[in-house]
């Protein structure tokens, strides 16, 4: 093996051993339940080193970095607070291309099913549009049309049941403000995020590929996306699958809301106190730098105080549900979410609004398990809620 050839070889051999990726501020999510520092920013790089050098065993290093990689959320807490600014994210995305032939079994069934229906789950294409059941004798009038504006759904959305009042909550929203949205879902493929976690770039740009062909068809210029997931992957990765910038430009679905607002297409009268804690999503803060329009929505609606946790915006504690991580190794997942839901009971709030329904779903998974009276919620839901209407 060479790693010789990778991109980020000289990275390998820049790392202080300072440990700021382990422990500090937001820290590795996931040291904080295994202890073993394999799955540490430090602990990747040093095996990969190591590897490089020949100065471990090659089969026991490879299987030492599928573990450390594989038990990683993607949350970039490391990258964030490495000292040398080692672009850890993309060193791990390329060291996985190394550990082709000894994936996760379950990663494996993941991939079954993006090859036959194109979705996470493995569930029929056509049932791509469960999501919208409440809107059922609406559904059509949004599909495949020809505007301007569309709204790219993505897997989580549109077959997890409860997340999919996010996406409704935006067309609801959209329809008061009579803003017209072309949506898509029945010919959507997965973003192919879980391809670029599993280290699978070819078959990503596939995906990429007709996604893009199927936006460009509608003649859509402006994408809402309301995933973070999917956000991160069309506007930092599918650039560089195509190898060139998108022919739309990408909002996130609190981008567009907020627009609807300061356009005053939407009323929002003086409702009770309400208070709500906001979860940066990791793909969409660290990986993308959006943090403060969540807090401009936020504070635009009358009666809603946001309190922020104690860690928030750059050093947000990660929800447990990134990087593959709840396929892999859910007991992790949930251990991580329930370190978050902690912050959150310190703050005393009725709510925490979400800008990503993985997040979403593990923190209400997680809240119910600790008979939290919070409520998990997407950020679109708190706006439709806070509107005339509801
Ligand atoms: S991305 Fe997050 S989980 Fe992965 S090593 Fe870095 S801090 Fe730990
Ligand atoms: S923070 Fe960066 S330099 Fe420090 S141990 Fe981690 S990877 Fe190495």
């Amino acid at each position: 093996m060479n790693l010789k050839s990778l991109q980020y070889y000289n990275e390998l051999f820049i790392c202080a051993y300072c440990a700021y990726c382990v422990d500090n501020q937001a820290s590795c999510p996931t040291y904080h339940s295994v202890l073993h520092e394999i799955v540490t920013g430090r602990g990747k790089i040093i095996t990969a080193r190591n590897l490089a050098q020949g100065l471990i065993n090659s089969e026991e290093g490879l299987n030492a970095l599928r573990d450390g990689l594989f038990q990683c959320t993607f949350c970039g807490a490391c990258e964030e607070n490495c000292i040398v600014d080692i672009p850890l994210t993309k060193v791990y995305s390329e060291l996985k291309t190394l550990i082709q032939d000894r994936l996760p079994k379950s990663t494996h069934k993941l991939f079954e099913n993006l090859k036959k229906e194109h979705n996470i789950y493995g569930l029929d294409q056509e049932d791509r549009e469960s999501w919208s059941f409440e809107i059922e004798d609406q559904y059509s009038k949004w599909v495949n049309l020809h505007h301007d504006t569309g709204f790219f759904l993505g897997c989580v959305y549109s077959y997890s049941g409860r997340a999919g009042r996010g996406p409704v909550a935006v067309l609801k929203l959209a329809e008061m403000a009579n803003e017209k949205i072309s949506i898509f879902s029945p010919t959507e493929y997965c973003c192919g995020n879980p391809y670029l976690l599993g280290g699978q770039k070819a078959k990503a740009k596939e995906f990429a590929d007709h996604n893009i062909s199927e936006i460009q068809r509608l003649g859509i210029k402006n994408l809402i996306i309301s995933c973070a997931g999917c956000y991160r992957v069309f506007t930092e990765e599918y650039p560089e699958l195509i190898g060139k910038d998108l022919p739309f430009k990408v909002i996130s679905h609190m981008e567009y809301l907020y627009k609807l607002i300061e356009e005053k297409k939407l009323s929002l009268p003086n409702k009770s106190h309400l208070k709500v804690t906001y979860k940066d999503p990791c793909e969409l803060g660290r990986h993308c730098g959006v943090y403060d329009i969540a807090r401009d929505l936020l504070s635009n609606l009358p009666g809603v105080e946001n309190r922020e946790m104690t860690n928030h915006k750059e050093q947000a504690l990660c929800c447990g549900s990134g990087g593959l991580i709840k396929t892999n190794h859910p007991t992790i997942a949930n251990e991580i979410a329930v370190r978050l839901i902690s912050q959150m009971e310190d703050q005393n709030v009725d709510l925490c609004v979400n800008a990503c329904p993985s997040c979403l779903l593990n923190i209400d998974e997680n809240l119910k398990i600790e008979g939290s009276k919070i409520e998990s919620i997407d950020i679109a839901e708190l706006v439709l809620n806070r509107t005339n209407d509801s």
